[in-house]
């Protein structure tokens, strides 16, 4: 059986105390969750957050492959590690955007963040035009193929896939469960192809791009759906609670 997932994604928001409250908040009002729960934090706040007894997951926005050097301003997956942090997310769809992360700068991350037992949450996902144009497939198998297909069997188990269609990512669109699910299949047809079908069917793959309570349960009980990528409103304690109960 594949593994479900909720995580949330603060991005740059919230003070050290708003974070930490928030996570506690979280872990308060869950006391039996059904479903594998991640906050990515500031990485300023890991490890405010990665010290505390609790179950939540606290994973970095972003670590950069190269170990250590004249990075100024960067964290390495490395120095994440030596903090205690096991999970990152790589490719979202703001790093590839604001930070001109390409796919092969990406993959670097994933075999960096790997080595260093690192989780990967790697985020694929077309922008509008790409959808309008019909290119949408091609550029999210693209982008899966040239960020992790270089991996062996038994390194592309470790990644949890996160789809998220940039036009939805904080607009308040969100995919259709039935786009969402499309996608998502292809997604695990891909890596059928590329390993075999058991690796595709334990894959773990998320939808992200405003899901909020309103929708989780209608994105979360699609076949190829295993739970969300939450922004905006992973920020509030009970509308993270909410999504998180619709796994429940
Ligand atoms: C995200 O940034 O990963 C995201 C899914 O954001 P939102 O939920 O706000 O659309």
């Amino acid at each position: 059986m594949r593994k479900k997932i909720v995580a949330g994604n603060w991005k740059m928001n919230l003070t050290a105390e708003e974070a930490v409250q928030l996570n506690r908040d979280v872990e308060n009002q869950i006391m039996d969750p059904k479903c594998d729960i991640y906050q990515f934090t500031p990485s300023l706040y890991l490890p405010l957050l990665v010290e505390k007894e609790g179950y939540i997951q606290i994973g970095a926005q972003n670590g950069h492959p190269e170990k250590k050097g004249a990075f100024t301003g960067e964290i390495s997956m490395f120095q994440l590690q030596s903090s205690g942090v096991q999970s990152v997310l790589i490719g979202h769809s703001e790093r590839r955007q604001l930070f001109h992360e390409t796919n092969d700068f990406l993959k670097s991350k994933v075999d960096a963040a790997l080595e260093n037992n690192i989780t990967p949450f790697y985020c694929c996902g077309e922008t509008l035009e790409e959808r309008e144009s019909g290119k949408h497939e091609a550029v999210v198998i693209d982008q899966i193929k040239e960020g992790c297909f270089h991996l062996p069997a038994e390194k592309i188990r470790k990644i949890v896939f996160a789809y998220e269609p940039v036009w939805a990512i904080g607009t308040g669109k969100t995919a259709s469960p039935e786009q969402a699910n499309d996608m998502h299949r292809l997604i695990r047809n891909a890596i059928a192809e590329n390993y075999d079908n058991e690796i595709a069917e334990n894959a773990t793959i998320l939808y992200g791009g405003s899901c909020k309570p309103t929708n989780a349960k209608e994105l979360f009980t699609m076949e190829h759906i295993d739970g969300g990528l939450i922004g905006g409103a992973s920020l509030k304690a009970d509308d993270f609670i909410q999504i998180i109960n619709t796994l429940n």
